[in-house]
């Protein structure tokens, strides 16, 4: 596909050797361009909200990387073997397998996504009053900690705050803000430590090896347990085999057991590192935790040997969380989010550095610095690239990071961001390409454009259903 965006794994150049992905397309689903006055009409009715656009209206879908995955020939094929007993299906049973031999848990637990296993390990684990550390929060990983009644407090390292830091794990963990919170807090007020690899809401940063390290000899010596949010886990090992010292002849799968043998469990979003449209799971090695979590699933999502899913899906996990470990697929998957952000840093337009497992983040409020932050200059800049192409992101900053519980106020993040979520298998370079081309007109004409105002704030996880106006 392209050349030289991948040189350390890309072996010796001599002169221009181009890689392309380890797979070829068997079926295609059309996609209808839109026109200017269809599109001024599409976001006005959408509230200037992309969560709210109809997909017909969209042309490049970089919304999300969640559930937006091309599945195989083979995940295809599994959809047909789907056992669709409603206990002990002969899935669940090939899932559980697939998830101890790469992450190596002990006790699965499938939910229908990744917030169902949020909601079980937080409705297990937190008491009201308790804090949760994390390297940096998660919207939904959050959300089900405060109904818990928990309080997140970010212990991520300081350069995650800032765009431009060039840090090559910019989602570890500051374990002396973390030390500093224990003793603060007191260790038998922090239930476990939220560890997520890759931080999504930092840019996609990965976290190091020996700062997991670190991380589990630090709680040992608290008493405190380390959970993992494993959504892009494989695409974590994948930055630990490039950078790390140690790791580079490793394959993908055997970084991915050693980085969860620190931790005592995981939740996943298998919509997003395991390739399908729908799907996730708890895992844990405690057998107090496991039966506490197996007996809510029957409670929230559904008998614990299906927790929301059909048997098809499942196998289609299955077969999906094996490819997702493959280093030719991870390769050209982060490959072509790279292709994406080379093409906009040769132009200057500020994105996030380093470029991160699964998108391309555009500093928002580098590039419209004249819209202060609570005029919400990420989400006028996504309704500003719909406009200009009908390429839908979405905005990752002060709407996103909603309210203060305790004092009703905005939460200001440092990030005011708009990320462009590159879906697994699904584009083409030249979709990358034209998507950068209409990052650059959008940018060109920042001076002209102007903030928004919310017109409508639903309480919980707002970014979702938020109605917005441009300001006259
Ligand atoms: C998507 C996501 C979740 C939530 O998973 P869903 O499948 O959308 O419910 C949790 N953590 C991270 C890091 C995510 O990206």
């Amino acid at each position: 596909m392209t050349h030289e965006v991948v040189p350390q794994t890309m072996g010796q150049q001599f002169g221009r050797r181009s890689w392309a992905e380890p797979w070829k397309i068997k079926m295609v689903e059309p996609i209808r361009m839109t026109s200017r006055p269809e599109r001024e009409r599409a976001i006005r009715e959408a509230g200037y909200n992309t969560f709210l656009l109809r997909s017909d209206d969209v042309y490049i879908d970089l919304l999300t990387d969640s559930g937006t995955s091309a599945m195989s020939d083979r995940q295809w094929a599994g959809l047909m073997l789907g056992d669709e007993a409603y206990a002990g299906s002969r899935n669940f049973y090939r899932l559980e397998e697939t998830i101890q031999r790469y992450y190596g848990y002990k006790h699965l637990v499938p939910t229908h996504q990744g917030r169902g296993a949020e909601h079980l390990i937080s409705q297990a684990l937190i008491k009201p009053g308790d804090v949760i550390p994390g390297n940096m929060y998660f919207t939904t990983t959050r959300q089900h900690q405060e109904l818990a009644g928990g309080t997140f407090v970010d212990v991520i390292i300081a350069e995650a705050h800032d765009p431009a830091d060039p840090h090559p794990f910019k989602g570890n963990v500051d374990l002396d803000k973390l030390e500093a919170v224990i003793k603060r807090v007191g260790a038998d007020k922090i239930p476990y430590i939220s560890l997520a690899g890759t931080v999504n809401m930092a840019g996609g940063q990965p976290v190091s090896m020996a700062n997991v390290r670190a991380l589990r000899a630090l709680c040992d010596r608290y008493g405190i347990a380390v959970y993992l949010d494993a959504t892009r886990m494989a695409e974590n090992a994948f930055f630990i085999q490039e950078r790390e010292e140690g790791y580079a002849d490793l394959p993908i799968a055997a970084i991915v057991r050693e980085f969860c043998s620190y931790t005592d469990g995981a939740w996943m979003s298998a919509k997003k590192d395991s390739l399908v449209n729908i799907g996730g799971w708890l895992a844990v090695n405690d057998d107090e935790v496991f039966d506490t979590a197996r007996n809510l699933v029957v409670v929230y999502e559904g008998l614990h040997t299906y927790g929301g899913l059909a048997g098809r899906d499942m196998e289609a996990m299955a077969i999906g969380t094996e490819e997702s470990m493959q280093d030719d697929h991870m390769r050209s998957r982060i490959g072509q989010v790279r292709y994406l952000g080379e093409l906009l840093t040769d132009w200057d337009i500020p994105i996030v550095q380093p470029v991160g497992g699964h998108a391309i983040f555009l500093d928002a409020k580098r590039i419209y610095a004249h819209i202060p932050q609570n005029q919400f200059p990420a989400q006028m800049l996504a309704a500003q690239l719909y406009l200009d192409s009908g390429i839908r992101s979405m905005e990752r900053g002060v709407v996103s990071a909603g309210r203060d519980p305790a004092t009703g106020d905005h939460r200001y993040p440092s990030l005011e961001l708009v990320r462009l979520t590159i879906p697994r298998r699904v584009y083409t370079q030249a979709h990358m390409d034209v998507t950068a081309e209409s990052v650059k007109a959008v940018y060109d004409a920042r001076e002209q454009t102007r903030g928004l105002t919310m017109v409508y704030e639903p309480k919980y996880l707002r970014f979702f259903q938020a109605r917005f106006e441009p300001i006259a």
